[in-house]
């Protein structure tokens, strides 16, 4: 059974869209944060980072790089954000890779997420852990 990007992305169910190439394809999200809040992902089924290769995540990028242009030209917003929720932890509810290019308009209501602290050390201990040789 296909997702249901993949069904937008076959013409089985319709979307609104935005951007299409050989590659990736951006259409209007069914439920916009704010108006013009576009969804760009690859035409081939990969779940997450962790499946796309790294030419089809650059040939998306390209695509979120236009629409953030486009969102910028047409609809005269200053900027727009870009989120990508990796894994249904991170709150991803479709399991086809894709990006949100979310123009944001002064008074908007959208927060970004919380920020803390660390612990003396704390971020050290982190920074072993995860840096990259
Ligand atoms: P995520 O939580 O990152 O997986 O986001 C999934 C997004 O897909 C949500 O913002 C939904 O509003 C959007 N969505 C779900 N179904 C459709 C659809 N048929 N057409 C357009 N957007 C959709
Ligand atoms: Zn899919």
């Amino acid at each position: 059974m296909d997702c249901v990007f993949c069904q937008i992305i076959k013409g089985k169910i319709p979307a609104q869209l935005v951007y299409e190439d050989d590659t990736s394809v951006a259409f209007l999200d069914i439920n916009p944060t704010t108006p013009g809040h576009t969804l760009v992902m690859p035409k081939a089924h990969h779940a997450n980072f962790e499946e796309i290769d790294e030419a089809g995540l650059a040939a998306v990028m390209r695509v979120v790089k236009k629409v953030g242009q486009s969102l910028k030209d047409n609809l005269g917003v200053a900027g727009y954000n870009v989120y990508e929720n990796n894994d249904p932890i991170a709150g991803q509810i479709i399991p086809h890779i894709h990006f949100h290019v979310i123009p944001r308009y002064p008074g908007d209501g959208l927060e970004l997420w919380p920020q803390g602290k660390y612990e003396s050390g704390e971020a050290e201990k982190i920074l072993n852990k995860i840096k990259i040789n």
